[in-house]
């Protein structure tokens, strides 16, 4: 058996672009490089594979010692059916140059039921053209189907004392979405082969396929001529939108016409970059800043998001809260005070979490919070886990006020913020000196995969230094705050 040409991952690249497919066959070097966010994300604990496992105890793992080696590992598959194993994990198999790689394969009855594991809740359209392409392999590679399923994360799903694996996972087949798929799946193999064997590149312009299903990683080759100020930077427009534009010749957000209606939002940054100025409503802050009293609490609150729900009456990708800052401000002319709280690993943060905020936020005051729904959500989930705070959490929801408001509704508007009121966004147009550049944990993405990591950390230096890491980031984000309440005081007062 040869090795193979093309896996899953590069018939689905394939799929989405040509070029892409070609660069990464021939100049894989010239791939992006990983944003530091979307390692984290990959990173994420994620053990739903082998848990999916456990719905079809005692099979027997087909991956070969030396992980990379594929043939091995479709010649181990096929010994172990010859020799009568019933349930197979890791099932490979190869049929005109595709390999695919089964996670569970189970004999019932004298048939053959194959199972992908998708640590998703939903399936999407790439899920199903992934198994479509599966069964395509398998079928011709010999081995009919009874029946083939997408295992997924059922959503609806509270733990309740010991995990329950036929309620936490839901089974779906698309065995008729498969067969529907096969006729396509066999052309696009021939395609894809051509395109790699093709000595040329194939020559596709940018688009929206850049984007969908997945965002390319060859954007570096491809978009390295797009300029500064383009007309991709406008938010708050869909991408056909974006293209529109840039396909009639307007590169750059500088050679729009005025007359080109875009919407609200999206009007307002191109008349904030073509104007190069600031767009400031001071009556509208002045009454948004009249409803703030002291003393002041600047907020935020961390959170992770367990697969696998790991705490008791928690649902698959909760969020769990484990970590908060708050900035404290007695009256305008004391000192700025810091607390915070981060859980201790390996335990369920929900009680001290709650806990230690109720007691850091006692007295009366505005507390401060920037994009507050995901802090008002993770207050109104903690009255269901604890009953008995439902009161006093009452009293702290009644209190927040959201500190993004004025730059949403655009009382407060500058080009740099480029149509996205993220706090990074807004303190790299409102107080560049402040910046999350040199820290090592540098977003709430990298925060939660950095806590989750922690659970089964037993280095104590590792776990000293990560803590250190999650206090600076954290306390950041409320500093960012206070800078950013600091700002719109200042321009109020300015004449
Ligand atoms: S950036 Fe766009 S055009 Fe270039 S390879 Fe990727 S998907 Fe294709």
């Amino acid at each position: 058996m040869e090795k193979h040409i093309l896996s899953k991952s590069t018939f689905l690249r394939g799929l989405q672009c040509a070029k892409s497919l070609y660069l990464y066959k021939n100049f894989i070097q010239l791939r992006d490089k990983q944003s530091a966010e979307t390692t984290a994300i990959f990173n994420r604990g994620n053990n739903v594979g082998i848990l999916a496992q456990k719905l079809f105890p005692g099979g027997v793992d087909a991956t070969p010692a030396k992980r990379s080696d594929n043939i091995l590992a479709v010649e181990k598959t096929q010994q172990l059916i010859e020799s009568g194993a019933e349930v197979i994990y890791e099932a490979a198999f190869q049929h005109n140059g595709v390999l695919a790689i089964l996670d569970i394969l189970v004999k019932k009855n004298n048939e053959w039921y194959a199972y992908e594991v998708k640590s998703s809740t939903k399936i999407s359209k790439t899920y199903l053209l992934d198994a479509a392409l599966q069964y395509w392999v398998i079928t011709n590679y010999g081995l009919p189907l009874a029946d083939i399923s997408l295992i997924i994360i059922n959503n609806q799903y509270t733990r309740d004392g010991n995990l329950e694996l036929d309620k936490f996972f839901a089974v779906k087949t698309v065995k008729q979405e498969a067969l529907q798929q096969q006729e396509m799946i066999e052309e696009k193999v021939y395609q894809s082969k051509l395109v790699i064997a093709n000595p040329e590149q194939p020559k596709v312009a940018i688009g929206e396929h850049c984007f969908i299903p997945y965002h390319c990683d060859f954007m570096g080759v491809c978009w390295k001529n797009v300029p500064v100020n383009s007309v991709f930077e406008i938010t708050g427009i869909p991408k056909s939108e974006q293209f529109a534009l840039y396909n009639a010749g307007y590169k750059t957000i500088s050679e729009i016409p005025f007359k080109n209606n875009l919407g609200a939002n999206a009007n307002a940054h191109v008349q904030a970059v073509q104007t190069d100025e600031e767009k400031i409503d001071k009556t509208a802050i002045s009454t948004f800043l009249s409803k703030i009293n002291y003393p002041l609490f600047f907020m935020d609150f961390e959170t992770f998001m367990p697969a696998i729900p790991i705490y008791n009456k928690t649902k698959p990708y909760q969020h769990i809260p484990f970590q908060f800052s708050l900035h404290y401000k007695k009256d305008k002319e004391s000192e700025l005070q810091h607390f915070y709280f981060l859980a201790e690993q390996g335990l369920d943060p929900r009680k001290a979490f709650i806990e230690n905020l109720l007691k850091h936020t006692e007295t009366e005051g505005s507390i401060l919070v920037y994009d507050a729904l995901m802090e008002r959500n993770i207050l109104n989930g903690l009255k269901k886990d604890f009953p008995a705070h439902t009161p006093e959490i009452d009293l702290r929801l009644n209190r927040i006020i959201d500190l993004m408001i004025p730059f949403q509704n655009k009382s407060y508007y500058h080009p740099a913020m480029k149509n996205s009121f993220s706090i990074k966004n807004l303190l790299h147009a409102l107080v560049p000196d402040l910046s999350y550049s040199d820290l090592m944990i540098s977003s709430g993405s990298i925060a939660m995969t950095a806590y989750e990591h922690l659970q089964k950390e037993t280095d104590l230096l590792k776990i000293i230094e990560v803590r250190e890491h999650l206090h600076e980031y954290c306390k950041l984000d409320t500093l960012s705050m206070v800078k950013i309440f600091e700002k719109l005081e200042e321009v109020v007062k300015e004449k």
